[in-house]
């Protein structure tokens, strides 16, 4: 087990050249937010566009336009019923799925349809819904992808790899990541306050920051936009999650000096001057 820090962030985070353009920062879709959930993929897409992300787009319900432009004019928007998806996704290094997206059959069909498009040059991340979803229909998981990125909080990934909570130990769910990617392609990230991160290899990061503050909800979708953020910029490997996940906890950490609770979107709001302090 390692223990991520500084030097694991400074290693992933990197000076921008001063000939750099959007392009070299990478595209991310983000896909959720249904009519209950539309705040969830706002929190994400906040995160996303603050985590550096070159360009990031947004595939909800038509419902969600008004609210997502008027919080965030930065990003694109998809109406995620017009078959334009599908040129999006093609079209994007990272596609990370689940905040606010349901179970309903519409959230089903959607991650279908990211299933059967992904390439092997693309990144994707499953959150929240997605991982539900999952849970009731393995062959949803979308393993022609170069990485897949599960971001379950423990309830979540009792539900995907049948382990009960306090069963939830390395050498299981290292097992049961290896059943999910015979490709080896798969990272987990099993939340909670000391979040731990595994690859395929046996390789395991164990978070050390965070704080009660923290446990507040969209937290979870804040690190979903960060961690594709940063897979769109870096390279989609373990450490990169890390600092995305490590980073997440430190600005919650340097909010939590002052604040009782830690708002998400002011969580996001830290990330770029963290990101230049390491970078
Ligand atoms: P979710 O349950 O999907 O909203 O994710 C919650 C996020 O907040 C995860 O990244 C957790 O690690 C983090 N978090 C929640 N509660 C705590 C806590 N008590 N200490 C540290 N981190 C926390
Ligand atoms: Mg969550």
């Amino acid at each position: 087990m390692i223990e991520i820090s500084d030097k694991v962030v400074r290693s992933t985070i990197f000076k921008r050249p001063s000939n750099s353009y959007k392009g070299m920062y990478g595209r991310v879709l983000l896909i959720g937010g249904n009519l209950n959930f539309g705040g969830a993929i706002i929190m994400s897409a906040e995160a996303t566009v603050n985590s550096g992300a070159g360009l990031t787009s947004v595939a909800t319900d038509i419902n969600n336009l008004c609210s997502l432009h008027s919080r965030i004019p930065e990003v694109m928007f998809i109406d995620w019923r017009d078959a334009k998806l599908v040129e999006a996704i093609e079209n994007s290094d990272v596609i990370a799925i689940g905040p606010g997206l349901g179970l309903d059959a519409q959230a089903k069909l959607l991650l279908k349809l990211v299933k059967n498009t992904v390439k092997s040059t693309q990144t994707v991340i499953l959150d929240a819904s997605a991982l539900d979803l999952l849970a009731e229909d393995y062959t949803l998981l979308p393993v022609n992808a170069k990485k897949i990125v599960l971001t379950p909080h423990q309830k979540e990934w009792e539900r995907v790899s049948q382990i009960k909570i306090p069963f939830q130990e390395d050498g299981d769910n290292f097992a049961v990541l290896k059943s999910l990617f015979p490709d080896n392609n798969g990272i987990l990230v099993l939340k909670s306050n000391h979040t731990k991160i595994y690859d395929c290899f046996g390789k395991v990061y164990q978070n050390p920051l965070g704080n009660p503050g923290m446990a507040t909800g969209g937290m979870g979708d804040t690190l979903t936009g960060i961690l594709a953020g940063f897979c769109g910029q870096f390279s989609a490997k373990i450490e990169t999650v890390a600092s995305a996940v490590y980073l997440h906890s430190l600005a919650g950490d340097e909010l939590f000096k002052k604040h009782y609770v830690v708002l998400p979107t002011q969580l996001s709001a830290k990330i770029p001057q963290l990101m230049k302090q390491f970078s």
